[in-house]
């Protein structure tokens, strides 16, 4: 008998326990998934704006770095991760928009099938090469390539991730599908081995390789933007450089698996907001080259619209590109 009552209570007891979990989201620590390697721009932009994030949640967000297959291997994760808050991840153009065309048989469906909670920050795309690189100029970088194609290592962070992704755009409208290319767990040990010479260029998003262009350990020959990045004001566009039709804008956002509760979902796009809106996170996004997202761009509606607006751009010329 005794045992019932006990029972009935320690029942009751976790019913109540159950109850304030659901209502004080978060009462633990939350994870978030960089899909690629530490030091590259997702995992800086991840730190920055999870730092300030952190703050109006009182609760750490805590970083955890999964690399592997241009970055669905983190993100394959976070989304198959239980739906209640505590695992999200910071993916970006290539994970959420460039993934559904590379990998067919991928294990998350970033259109449909994700919780999207906001953009953390817009990158404009830099094609940077090695300081002793000959060419010192975007046209005579696009010779040179069309000339001797075989004599360029081309490093990325793997299929589909937005370094291969920018590129093989690249590639496609110079004619020139086969470079050889090293894959990398991330930009960020790409472009160690870029300051040290050991491969030839990449295209990346501005915000790890904009403080090594300004100590010249390394070249930018343009921003694949309409207007140059404040940031790196001496960079030309590729309009201004002689190659027009080479346009790309990449980005970072957040999202978590589908079947998050409301709770959990609206705090974190409120901690988002609230980093962005701050003016030193804005500082630090700014001074790194980031762009900082509008409003609209910042909700689960308008990033789940980005993430669905870039894959049916991407789509067609990645489908059939080279592997
Ligand atoms: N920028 C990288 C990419 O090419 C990934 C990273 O290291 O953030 O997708």
């Amino acid at each position: 008998m005794k045992k019932t009552v006990f029972g009935i209570a320690a029942a009751l007891s976790l019913a109540l326990a159950g109850t304030a979990v659901a209502q004080g989201y978060p009462n633990k620590p939350v994870t978030m998934i960089v899909p690629f390697a530490a030091g590259g721009p997702t995992d800086i932009i991840a730190r920055i704006v999870g730092d300030h994030m952190s703050k109006t949640l009182g609760q750490q967000i805590v970083i955890e770095n999964v690399a592997g297959a241009g970055g669905t291997t983190g993100i394959t994760r976070a989304m198959t991760a239980a739906p209640d808050g505590y695992t999200i991840a910071m993916g970006h153009l290539g994970t959420f928009s460039a993934a559904p065309a590379t990998y067919p048989g991928l294990k998350y469906d970033p259109l449909n099938g994700i919780q999207p909670i906001g953009l953390a920050g817009g990158t404009p795309i830099l094609i940077v090469a090695r300081k002793n690189l000959e060419a010192n100029d975007l046209k005579s970088f696009v010779a040179a390539i069309k000339a001797t194609p075989d004599k360029f290592n081309e490093a990325h962070a793997g299929l589909g991730s937005v370094s291969w992704t920018t590129c093989t755009l690249l590639k496609g409208q110079l004619g020139v599908p086969k470079l050889n290319a090293v894959a990398y767990r991330g930009t960020g040990p790409a472009l160690n081995d870029l300051v040290s010479g050991q491969i030839d260029f990449m295209c990346d998003q501005i915000v790890s390789v904009a403080e090594q262009i300004k100590a010249g350990t390394i070249k930018a020959f343009a921003v694949a933007s309409v207007q140059r990045s404040p940031a790196l004001p001496d960079v030309p566009t590729t309009t201004e450089a002689g190659l027009p039709e080479y346009q790309i804008e990449a980005w970072n956002g957040i999202a978590g698996p589908k079947g998050m509760p409301k709770e959990a979902v609206d705090k974190l796009v409120d901690a988002l907001n609230k980093a962005l809106n701050d003016e030193a996170t804005k500082k630090r996004l700014l001074d790194l080259g980031a762009v900082i997202p509008t409003a609209a761009d910042r909700t689960p509606d308008g990033f789940g619209a980005v993430i669905k607006r870039d894959a049916a751009k991407l789509d067609p010329a990645l489908k059939n590109a080279p592997r």
